[in-house]
């Protein structure tokens, strides 16, 4: 067992649940079973480089108002790093450390050459001006232009951020550098240099998992139901492509609450209300009104939380109904649930895995920027459902030979690839 090292250092006070918690605890179980030894667990445990940046911003007011943000670089052994940006209200350094180093499994478990990196700034996207939040994400870029960059690390969007804020952090790096950059950042919009389906493909990535799951158990899509935690961009492709299946999607929900059909919910007519109604379910009268605990705990096959971590918990896990769980979002099952839902015996695909079809276009997006050669649609789709089924496979043999679930398997085999590489490196100095 691992006791020493970075993890133990003293540091904020770690959540019981918290994802940084959750991630060395998997990461910890992982290691034991590739015998990692002591130094090469430290290395991967510790962040090559964290950044804290504060953002002061001239608000519509006339105001200043100082935000604070984060880059940290988890690791680069496979390439530059890469990672999406969020930004919440209750953004922070420990998680987004966690989410760095997820980032460094997943590039390594879809076999793109990237290392992992996370970034965040602490605000409320939902109070800001566009003019505000243009001003912020160009102040926060200026400050991570030392660490940015196409060859160093490249930016993506994450929890509410989007294509309009990637145009600006490209803007502002291209600015500075005296020259169009278009390959410094991914998700921007396609007449930036961004790709075809890179904003359906972490949904597109999650349903070509799901479906490969349900061929493993011999289920059948159109004999499904399906209940989707979330209606952002992840949940709501979800949804609809499960739909396009010919599952049946009982429920869905949003920051306005959970809608819950038994007879199955038009999906593609739901996404239209959305869009009409500032992207907000909120009234959508054709379903029953639920919290969004109780959606988690329906009864259903296959449950896709889209939304954000730590969602199920020891707290309810016990009570969890659906036979496949397919991790929409980064982190939504804590740790401690793991064994709960292990023992009820339902299929995890966990995060690294699931939700890797985002990093896999911005890996194609960013192979398309410095060929200045662009892919039609089609081609970006069939390259996804190649390599999600791909690590699919792969890591279902991993978990079968091992007799571990699928998420230790997916710890096990990115460890191991990005271990083996460093090996190979060496340690410089
Ligand atoms: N934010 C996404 C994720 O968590 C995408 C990251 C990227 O494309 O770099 O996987």
């Amino acid at each position: 067992m691992y006791t020493t090292g970075y993890y133990k250092e003293p540091g904020p006070k770690l959540d019981e649940d918290s994802p940084f918690k959750s991630m060395m605890e998997r990461f910890r179980f992982a290691a034991n079973i590739l015998e990692l030894d002591e130094g090469m667990f430290q290395y991967l445990a510790s962040p090559v480089k964290q950044v804290i940046v504060s953002i002061p911003v001239v608000m519509d007011s006339g105001e200043i108002e100082v935000f604070e943000g984060y880059r940290v670089i988890h690791d680069n052994v496979l390439g530059p790093s890469k990672g999406g940006i969020r930004y919440a209200p209750d953004v922070n350094l420990e998680e987004v450390k966690a989410l760095a180093s997820w980032m460094t499994w997943k590039c390594a478990i879809v076999n793109v050459p990237f290392g992992g990196a996370k970034g965040g700034v602490r605000c409320d996207p939902t109070r800001l001006s566009k003019g505000e939040l243009e001003r912020l994400t160009r102040r926060y870029t200026s400050n991570m232009l030392e660490v940015f960059g196409p060859d160093r690390d490249i930016p993506a969007p994450d929890m509410n951020t989007n294509e309009q804020v990637m145009a600006w952090i490209m803007d502002t790096y291209s600015m500075n550098a005296h020259k169009t950059e278009t390959a410094v950042v991914t998700g921007k919009p396609l007449i930036l240099g961004g790709s075809q389906g890179r904003k359906e493909a972490t949904g597109r990535g999650v349903v070509t998992v799901t479906l490969a799951a349900l061929n493993k158990k011999g289920m059948l899509p159109n004999k499904c139901t399906v209940a989707v935690q979330g209606f952002g961009n992840v949940g709501s492709v979800s949804a609809e492509l499960m739909y396009e299946q010919g599952a049946k999607v009982i429920a869905i929900s949003d920051l306005s609450g959970g809608y819950y059909n038994k007879d199955g919910i038009d999906i593609p007519k739901a996404k239209e209300y959305a869009q009409n109604n500032n992207n907000l379910l909120e009234g959508y009268s054709k379903a029953e009104k639920i919290s969004n605990e109780e959606l988690l705990q329906l009864e259903c096959d296959i449950l896709i939380p889209a939304a954000k971590e730590d969602q199920i918990g020891r707290h309810n896990a016990g009570n969890i109904q659906a036979r496949i769980i397919a991790e929409g979002a980064n982190g939504p099952v804590t740790a401690n649930a793991d064994s709960i839902l292990e023992d009820k015996g339902i299929m995890v695909i966990p995060d690294i895995l699931a939700n890797a079809g985002g990093v896999t276009v911005s890996y194609f997006e960013w192979v398309q920027d410095r060929q200045g050669y662009f892919w039609t649609e089609e081609r970006v789709n069939r390259r996804l459902n190649r390599m999600m089924r791909d690590a699919f496979d792969n890591l279902f043999k991993v978990s079968e030979e091992h007799d571990i679930t699928l998420r230790q398997a997916a710890y096990v085999y990115g460890i191991n690839k990005v271990a083996t590489t460093l090996k190979m490196r060496g340690i410089y100095g």
